[in-house]
């Protein structure tokens, strides 16, 4: 009869519902004890300039150290930690290990060293991240760092008038605020003059595209026309290979990033890789 497979469906559905939350809620526990253990590192990725390919500077990308699980990518846990909010005590520590890292070598970095870190929408609702982002750039020599800010479209569509006069304040101590993966999301160019937006990042789908497929090619070229017109710079992101480069260095992108010159990895990496002369 129906109503019986109707309460068996029932059943069913409370089961597999329960059983969803309950794993939502165990990850949510795993997250709160990881971020007590400490186990979120940052992760060093080479932002280098486009005509000479020197070194720009780094985006801090989190990995997660998970003692039995190994290392674990930020998509599999950053919707997570936005949603329980466990984000901006996250990020919080970030900064820390990324002001730690960086003291110890800043006499080593070259001048005006970019560090970009992403920024959720929630980490974006109170002053707090202006406190943050002083406490963070204090103990540097003056002009030895530049700290950016990343959030995608996604982070400033959620903007209240609190965004409006965080990011005022921000500007005045010199914050540097860069649009990430421009161009994928519900763009409104409003929000190019609502905040002082110092860069746009081109999202690495039209990148990888780039000379290649007319379409992305045109979105490439009006993103770098838009940002000169508005006088943003223009940073690539997911540059793979020399072709790709060529082309952003015809039309005169100044920053690029991507495997081409260096994946995500541990600072001493890093600075191994991308800073330290190469003796040997
Ligand atoms: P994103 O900020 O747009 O970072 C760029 C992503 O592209 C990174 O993935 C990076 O490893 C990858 N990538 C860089 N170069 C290339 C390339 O040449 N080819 C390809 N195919 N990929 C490249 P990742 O590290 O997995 O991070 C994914 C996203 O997770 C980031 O996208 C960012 O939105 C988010 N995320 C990472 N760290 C944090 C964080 O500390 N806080 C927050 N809120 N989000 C973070
Ligand atoms: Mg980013
Ligand atoms: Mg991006
Ligand atoms: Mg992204």
């Amino acid at each position: 009869p129906s109503w019986l497979l109707l309460t068996l469906l029932g059943l069913l559905m409370a089961y597999g519902g329960h059983r969803v939350l309950s794993r939502r809620n165990s990850l949510t526990t795993e997250l709160h004890r990881a971020v007590e253990a400490g186990e979120f590192v940052p992760f060093y990725q080479p932002v280098v300039q486009g005509g000479s390919g020197e070194l720009a500077g780094a985006e801090v990308l989190v990995r997660w150290m998970h003692p039995v699980e190994g290392l674990i990518p930020p998509n599999q846990f950053i919707p997570l930690a936005e949603s329980s909010g466990l984000i901006v005590k996250m990020t919080n520590q970030l900064m820390d290990k990324v002001q730690a890292d960086l003291l110890g070598q800043v006499k080593n970095l070259p001048e005006r060293f970019h560090i970009g870190f992403n920024i959720s929408a929630a980490h974006c609702r109170s002053m707090e991240l202006l406190e943050r982002c002083r406490d963070f750039l204090k103990p540097f020599p003056p002009a030895s760092i530049v700290l950016f800010l990343e959030l995608t479209e996604r982070e400033i569509i959620q903007a209240t008038p609190l965004t409006d006069e965080l990011f005022k304040q921000l500007d005045n101590i010199g914050v540097q605020v860069a649009l990430d993966d421009f161009g994928t999301g519900n763009s409104s160019l409003e929000y190019l003059q609502r905040f002082t937006v110092n860069a746009l990042k081109i999202d690495q789908s039209f990148v990888a595209k780039a000379d290649s497929d007319a379409l992305s090619t045109h979105i490439l070229d009006i993103i770098v026309d838009l940002a000169s017109r508005l006088d943003l710079f223009v940073v690539a992101e997911g540059v793979e290979n020399a072709m790709q480069r060529a082309y952003l260095e015809k039309r005169g992108v100044e920053y690029m990033q991507g495997y081409l010159f260096g994946r995500p990895v541990p600072f001493a990496d890093f600075i191994a890789a991308h800073v330290a002369p190469t003796s040997k």
